[in-house]
């Protein structure tokens, strides 16, 4: 008997190899890790086939934006809504959080195992807060500024492919982001940015998410870029010019988006922030008897609520057990229930929110914003997901549906882009920003991380009222040359490696 020529052999499909242009009908030859022939293999022996016939074959997924490390350091990491989306690798550590310190996570997914690749950036948010624990002011001294450097320069040495800033109280100058970005310019690594404002200081934000990119040299990536509040569409003519005359000035600047036009939070730190941290600091609820205090909140709310483009626009969901009573209703709806003014479905909402978790969805982005930013060539794919453990309360869709719904729904209903162009966005173009050389391209000697889907099927599933639904149209996910997802079945094993920065 003939030796295999290779282990795998996925036959007969339409190849888009990540470059951006459209597919080629030929096999692909898989051996151990790696990708060893894109061409006709009819005549090799092979170990196991997969039938591609009628369907796309293309390198996996790499997803620049997830929250994963939230997940691993509370010990959520088997769970498949990432991968059965044909996500082969995560970047962890976004918005200004990542785990800490970078090793030791690192360690963690390495002997507990995870179902794609994993890579993580270091977070602003998570070395200030080491840093600056029992300081007096809200800034930094030039110590500690030179200790959050150092953090950084051992999360890098540590294997991070980057730094990751999230505005989280927004207190951070913009001095103090430049000199915590400047040991990652130095390394030639990546700066992922939840900009400062996404709805009123939109355009502020983007311009100095790009004066970061003037001042270090280094690569910029806006996360999730959008425009909130249907006051601040009309902003995106302007942010798009912005990012182009930054690129056409050789400033490295990109961005990522998920393809949906709501938002998920939990309620506390949105409809009553300021009503929350009262009870908080008063440690109690006595101060909502006074009339002033609550006049004060009453504005906030209406305020917040115009923002949001009307009380229709912001909907909440149970993040713990379910409450019939609210579950998937908006302010508009429980206002003509209760017959009440949106302070008290505020207030309502927040003394509920005392027995279980609730959260929030707010549809207060624009459609056709969205088609432009997706379309738009510096804009790569990314879900802002988290792992979900399949069933368990109310979540964003994205988290099962974000690369199917692209694939599906803007590019073979739509047809915002070619299928070669979201696949590019889905692959080389990550691959290459945050420095994974051997992946996101299927040629030989890359890394066999491969995607097989059904152009005329793939769809997502999940949506707001019922995010737990896995995607169709994608039966097979390569991880490291192992067949993790077979036919639409996921393997019990962890095929994901930990992927450190390359020097
Ligand atoms: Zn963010």
């Amino acid at each position: 008997m003939r030796a295999t020529d290779f282990d795998l052999v996925i036959s007969g499909g339409s190849v888009y190899d990540g470059g951006g242009g459209e597919g080629f009908r030929a096999d692909i030859g898989l051996s151990g890790d790696r990708i060893r022939a894109v061409g006709d293999l009819s005549a090799a022996v092979a170990g196991r086939t997969i039938d591609a016939t009628g369907l796309v074959v293309c390198p996996g997924f790499i997803d620049p934006h997830t929250h994963c490390h939230v997940d691993v350091d509370r010990g959520v990491l088997h769970c498949d809504n990432l991968l059965r989306q044909g996500i082969t690798t995560v970047i962890a550590g976004n918005c200004g959080g990542s785990g800490w310190p970078v090793a030791e996570h690192l360690a963690k997914v390495e002997q507990e195992g995870f179902k794609s690749n994993y890579a993580m950036l270091v977070g602003h948010h998570t070395v200030r807060r080491i840093v600056m624990e029992d300081a007096d002011s809200p800034w930094p001294t030039l110590e500690q500024t030179t200790a959050m450097q150092e953090m950084v320069r051992q999360g890098l040495e540590e294997g991070a492919l980057g730094v990751t800033v999230g505005y989280a109280q927004r207190r951070e100058t913009f001095e103090e982001i430049v000199a915590f970005t400047r040991p990652a310019a130095a390394a030639g690594t990546i700066y992922a940015s939840h900009i400062r404002s996404e709805d009123r200081g939109l355009l502020q934000a983007v311009a100095e998410a790009i004066e970061v990119a003037y001042h270090t040299g280094i690569a910029v990536q806006i996360s999730h870029l959008k425009t909130n509040g249907p006051a601040n569409w009309d902003k995106l003519d302007l942010a798009l010019e912005m990012i182009e005359g930054a690129a056409a000035m050789g400033l490295d600047v990109a961005a990522d988006r998920y393809p949906y036009t709501g938002w998920h939070g939990g309620s506390t730190n949105i409809m009553t922030p300021w009503c929350y941290e009262e009870a908080r600091k008063r440690g109690g609820r006595e101060h909502l008897k006074d009339p002033d205090i609550i006049e004060h909140f009453r504005r906030e709310v209406d305020d917040l609520l115009d923002g949001f483009g009307g009380p229709e626009r912001l909907m909440f969901t149970s993040l713990s057990e379910p409450d019939p009573e609210i579950d998937g209703r908006t302010v508009a709806e429980l206002m003509a229930l209760w017959d009440v003014e949106p302070i008290e479905v505020a207030l309502e909402i927040e003394r509920r929110n005392e027995d279980h978790r609730i959260g929030a969805v707010g549809f207060t982005m624009s459609e056709d914003n969205l088609r432009r930013i997706l379309a738009h060539p510096l804009v790569m794919i990314g879900t802002d997901a988290h792992l979900e453990v399949f069933g368990r309360t109310a979540t964003h869709p994205r988290n099962y549906g974000t690369y199917p719904r692209v694939l599906g729904r803007y590019v073979r209903e739509e047809g915002l882009m070619t299928l070669g162009e979201a696949i590019r966005k889905m692959t080389s173009m990550p691959a290459e920003r945050y420095g994974l050389r051997q992946r996101g391209r299927l040629r030989p000697g890359c890394f066999a991380d491969v995607v097989v889907f059904d152009p005329a099927t793939v769809i997502d599933n999940a949506t707001f009222a019922d995010a737990h639904q896995y995607p169709t149209g994608i039966p097979h996910v390569i991880v490291n040359g192992q067949v993790a997802v077979g036919n639409g079945v996921t393997a019990p094993e962890h095929f994901g490696r930990v992927l450190r920065r390359e020097e």
